[in-house]
């Protein structure tokens, strides 16, 4: 368990996804602004596009960007999965935390990443995660004891709600001693298999808040997390360990998707979470003694995971990306935030 410790603690696993083009971006005869060169890096080059000289911060020059992995359109939920949360299966099975992020403007292909597309029989990496985990714990010897339970929540306009219980729209967090941060009275699901897992994935779905903006029509302006624990009972004692897999909420800014009111506020709100996420795993990311202050208060998002970030924690952030042209301000905002995660 030490040994597992030690290879993965504070670790920090930063991965881009490119998306294939969609059928209206492909109407708009958008060019393509990406070119993935090779399985680390990628290559941003807006020149064809009209707009490219608005901002000087694209230097007027192809400018890459290097990752621990860059996967390109044609790339599977699988290799994606691999490279991401089959990392941390074993990390979670000895005990500790992780978790695993979907970053990306709205349409960029979080939830495709995550949860998959139903109508097209593709499984996401929830699934795939839960399918894994399974077969792992079916594998250990067997004197072990293992139970897995999973709850799913969203955080909508910093108010926790429970995605499988709509009554429950806001949940307080709390911190226990022996247990970490905990939604207090969020449903918790016992599993036995992998089985029963997809209708838990569709129930959350269904009550998931979806709302439309102009950018596009059902556009998600929630951070989704499905939380999976696991407890293990040995003679020695009970162990238990926190895998977090999330849906962030869109990353455009506010002030792009045209919206008043309301809807600005919620902007505002998933803005701040986006960014003290980033600051907190750019203060994780820094060497030992030089972190300082991480700034987990700053939002519910870093508060409810304060106990599965940094620490002895592993974090992958999979940042997803268009390659239209139409996207080029998103896409490019995308690349710097995760290379500011990444950035050790
Ligand atoms: P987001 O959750 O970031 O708003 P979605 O996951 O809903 O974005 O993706 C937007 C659209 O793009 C969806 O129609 C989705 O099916 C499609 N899409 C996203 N990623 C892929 C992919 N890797 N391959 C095929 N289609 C994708
Ligand atoms: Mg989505």
């Amino acid at each position: 368990r030490n040994e597992v410790k030690r290879r993965f603690s504070n670790k920090v696993i930063v991965v881009v996804r490119v998306r294939p083009h969609l059928a209206n971006e492909r109407a708009q005869k958008a060019t393509n602004i990406l070119h993935v060169i090779d399985d680390k890096s990628v290559s941003f080059d807006p020149r064809e596009e009209g707009e490219v000289y608005r901002h000087d911060v694209w230097k007027r020059q192809a400018t890459t960007f290097g990752y621990d992995a860059v996967f390109p359109r044609t790339s599977s939920q699988w290799d994606v999965y691999a490279a991401t949360s089959q990392k941390v299966i074993e990390p979670v099975l000895a005990g500790f935390n992780a978790s695993v992020f979907a970053y990306g403007a709205t349409g960029s292909g979080k939830t495709y990443t995550m949860m998959g597309d139903e109508k097209e029989g593709v499984s996401g990496i929830m699934m795939l995660t839960l399918i894994e985990t399974f077969k792992q714990i079916d594998q250990m010897p067997g004197d072990k004891r293992f139970s897995v339970s999973v709850s799913y929540i969203e955080i909508y306009n910093e108010k926790i709600r429970d995605l499988l219980d709509a009554k429950k729209r806001d949940l307080p967090l709390r911190e226990d001693r022996s247990r970490g941060t905990i939604v207090a009275g969020a449903t918790e699901r016992v599993v036995h298999s992998s089985d029963g897992i997809i209708d838990i994935l569709r129930e959350g779905a269904k009550i998931r808040t979806e709302h439309s903006t102009a950018v596009n029509e059902h556009s998600s302006r929630s951070h989704a997390v499905l939380q999976i624990k696991v407890t293990h009972r040995a003679g020695s004692g009970t162990r238990v360990g926190k895998l977090s897999l999330v849906d962030l909420a869109g990353s455009e800014r506010a002030s792009r998707t045209g919206n008043k009111g309301d809807r600005l506020a919620e902007g505002a709100a998933i803005n701040k979470s986006l960014l003290s996420l980033a600051n907190c795993i750019n203060a994780l990311c820094q060497p030992r003694g030089k972190a300082g202050h991480i700034p987990f208060r700053d939002s519910k998002l870093t508060r409810m995971l304060k106990d599965s970030l940094g620490g002895h924690c592993m974090t992958c952030m999979i940042a997803n990306v268009s390659p239209a042209s139409v996207a080029t301000e998103e896409t490019f905002n995308t690349l710097v935030y995760a290379g500011r995660a990444r950035n050790i």
